[in-house]
């Protein structure tokens, strides 16, 4: 197999794949998927993906609105420009790769109201949007013949060299080096820090701990979104959505006495966007001293409801549950993060050469609260400016014969000790879900600083336990950080970037 190339995008998802195809055809391209190809956040996405097209009565303006109002003004208003100027080449894009959004009679779109959206503009394909877009991009890429996709390659550590990057990857349990002379990380979210969230297994944040280690700023990364109606049975770590779009068809929120209490807390009702929701139903269980809540879609056309939602229709009849007839259990849980590695509107890090994209990545489009499905197409219009940045500057740069690092490996070396990732797990739920909890913060961070320290002070085995025990225990620490310095002012970050991580 060929170990060098022009780019080297590690993920998989929307941002990786949109990314590669964007990029010039001459330009070799290997893109890393750390499980089976579809296993990321971007094959979970239900509600849709949100942008002004060919939609008379809407305008950017408008949706930059929306943007900022849920953002709570604290978006960047150069990229959302951007994000919501760029929405229409990107939809029109997909829909040319073959992505089959849902239409109404007349043959227009069926644009679908989300939470925050002041108008209908959520392209969707039923209610497995994700799963659409990202099917449809990998059979594109997959015919593409500069673009080489890996399966269960697992990035598991990168160096800067003299003419671009090398890349540790490990791919059935063999360590493999990769150079390239730029480098894009798409390697999605960190909902797997938590007990409870929407997230893949993939999201550990394995690409912002790397970045973190390369010296690339990291921005927000406590900007932390947490889902407001996810369905609660109370025993799985990866908890199904219940997409905003159910509230945005007309289900109601009801507390454990099966009242609306939505009234009680914004004038918007269910419709207020999800920080405001997720807020309004821990507010209103400390008010009623119960967790139950419930979602209740029962007074609307049965047909209607099986035909809109389909996945979510048949995945909670499993459960045991008819969503025409009961009343759904629900619960926030993590869903989403807005900050990550910093970058600047052609999705350019901190570090030369090296871009980031999608969830990994901050542009400051999202504020301190994304709108809802805004994320999917953020991951399309920044992965293609990455790609087209990284055409210009290779067209103009020397072409120098790549230069590989040697990476260390300790093929003997212990695995780690178990149950490093549950603890993690339990500390971020307790000392930072939808209220941070200021007593916990600190004893949180300790922890955490103690288990980085652990895992970089003796050689374990690289595999994946290693690398995403790592990977956590970095991003709660750096998400605990940022709380204390909120919580309490100035606690300094004190990472080794030498100690071997
Ligand atoms: C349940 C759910 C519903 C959602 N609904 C919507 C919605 O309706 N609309 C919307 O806009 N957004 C939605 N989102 C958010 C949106 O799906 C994601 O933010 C977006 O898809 C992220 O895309 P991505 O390409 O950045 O990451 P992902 O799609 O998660 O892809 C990450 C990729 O990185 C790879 N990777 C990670 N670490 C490594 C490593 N160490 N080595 C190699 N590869 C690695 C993974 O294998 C994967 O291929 C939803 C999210 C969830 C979880």
């Amino acid at each position: 197999m060929n170990t060098n190339y022009d780019v080297i995008i590690a993920g998989c998802g929307a941002a990786g794949l949109y990314g590669a195809i964007s990029l010039p055809r001459q330009l070799s391209v290997l893109v890393l998927s750390k499980r089976e190809l579809t296993l990321c956040n971007s094959a979970l996405a239900q509600g849709g993906i949100a942008g002004v097209y060919k939609s008379p009565e809407d305008s950017p303006e408008l949706h930059k609105q929306d943007t900022f109002i849920a953002g709570g003004f604290e978006n960047d208003p150069v990229t959302t420009d951007i994000l919501v100027n760029e929405a229409a080449d990107a939809i029109d894009t997909i829909i040319r790769l073959g992505v089959d959004f849902d239409k109404k009679e007349d043959g227009d779109y069926h644009r679908t109201l989300e939470g925050g959206h002041g108008m209908r503009r959520i392209f969707h394909h039923k209610d497995a949007t994700g799963f659409e877009i990202e099917t449809k991009l990998l059979a594109y890429a997959q015919t593409l013949p500069n673009v080489t996709i890996l399966e269960n390659a697992l990035m598991c550590d990168v160096r800067k060299t003299e003419t671009g990057f090398s890349f540790l990857v490990m791919k059935d349990n063999e360590y493999l080096t990769f150079n390239s002379r730029k480098a894009i990380f798409a390697t999605g979210g960190i909902g797997r820090v938590y007990e409870f969230t929407t997230n893949s297994a993939i999201a550990t944040g394995d690409g912002i701990a790397m970045a973190y280690k390369l010296g690339a700023p990291i921005k927000h990364l406590s900007y932390i979104q947490f889902h407001p109606t996810a369905f609660n049975n109370k025993t799985t770590r990866e908890c199904f959505l219940i997409s905003e779009a159910v509230r945005g068809e007309g289900a109601y929120l009801r507390n454990c006495d099966k009242e609306r209490f939505m009234d009680r807390y914004d004038r918007r009702l269910e419709l207020a966007p999800r920080d405001v929701v997720s807020h309004s139903i821990i507010f209103e269980a400390k008010r009623t001293g119960s967790d139950d809540f419930y979602l209740d879609i029962t007074h609307k056309d049965p047909e209607f409801i099986k035909k809109r939602f389909p996945m979510i229709y048949k995945n909670l009849l499993d459960y045991g549950y008819d969503m025409t007839k009961d009343l759904i259990p629900i619960f926030p849980c993590q869903h989403y993060l807005m900050g990550g590695i910093n970058v600047d509107e052609w999705a350019r890090t901190g570090v030369e050469g090296l871009y980031a994209c999608g969830e990994c990545s901050h542009t400051g489009v999202h504020g301190n609260n994304r709108l809802a499905s805004n994320s999917l197409l953020e991951a399309l219009v920044f992965s293609k400016r990455a790609a087209k940045d990284i055409a210009d500057k290779l067209s103009s740069e020397d072409k120098k014969p790549l230069v590989s690092y040697d990476f260390e490996i300790d093929k003997t070396a212990p695995v780690i000790p178990k149950g490093i990732r549950t603890d993690i797990r339990k500390v971020m739920q307790k000392a930072y879900f939808v209220m941070p909890e200021v007593n916990e913060l600190k004893d949180g961070l300790n922890l955490c600083k103690e288990i980085m320290d652990f895992l970089d002070r003796y050689t374990f085995k690289i595999d994946r336990d290693y690398i995403e025990a790592k990977s956590l225990a970095t991003v709660a620490y750096i998400v605990l950080s940022e709380a204390c310095d909120i919580a309490f002012g100035n606690v300094e970050l004190d990472i080794d970037y030498e100690a071997g991580f």
